[in-house]
């Protein structure tokens, strides 16, 4: 048994449906810890960094327009809710509880299973994501988080310093 991060977004419709609660919930029967969270409104870039493995595929646009909240009309469901999860054979236990990627063959106690859909276009509105493999966690963790979000340093670390423009509160 090893000790694994994977990376959970509720996505725009899971946003949208009110679900984050019940998601939560259900992840909570894993027993393993949230080290990070935000929302992230995300952007076109964001999007297809994550999806680079899908670019190609005919539903790629319908997957980068789903996971920005675009088909869902834009704000306030621009957003998805990411949290990095740590815990033994982490990846494999949630997928579990996340079902598989076509909601409609997810088994229906799973989270896809009971809140998923396929849209009038195809795309497969399955509610959450969840790293697939440990290489894949440890790249998408790294996209959508900074080391200094989490509560541990999770893959090493560098100091760098940096000259750039901030937002801070007036
Ligand atoms: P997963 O999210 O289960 O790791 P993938 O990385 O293969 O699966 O796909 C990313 C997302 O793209 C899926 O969660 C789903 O929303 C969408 N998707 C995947 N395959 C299809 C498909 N054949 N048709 C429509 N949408 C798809």
């Amino acid at each position: 048994m090893a000790v694994e991060y994977a990376l959970i977004l509720i996505k725009p419709d899971g946003v949208k449906k009110s679900l984050t609660g019940n998601v939560l919930t259900k992840l909570s029967q894993s027993g393993f810890h949230i080290i990070g969270s935000k929302v992230v409104k995300v952007s076109r870039e964001l999007a297809s960094q994550h999806y680079q493995h899908l670019k190609g595929k005919p539903f790629f646009e319908g997957v980068i327009d789903y996971i920005q909240g675009k088909t869902f009309g834009g704000a306030p469901y621009d957003r998805v809710f990411a949290f990095v999860y740590k815990g033994e054979n982490a990846i494999s236990k949630l997928r579990e509880i996340v079902g598989a990627t076509n909601p409609e063959n997810a088994e229906p106690t799973t989270i896809r299973g009971s809140y998923g859909r396929i849209s009038k276009d195809g795309t497969m509105e399955n509610v959450v994501h969840c790293s697939s493999d440990i290489n894949d966690a440890k790249r998408e963790i790294q996209l959508w988080f900074s080391p200094n979000e989490l509560t541990e340093d999770v893959y090493p670390t560098k100091k760098e310093t940096v000259t750039e423009e901030k937002q801070v509160w007036a």
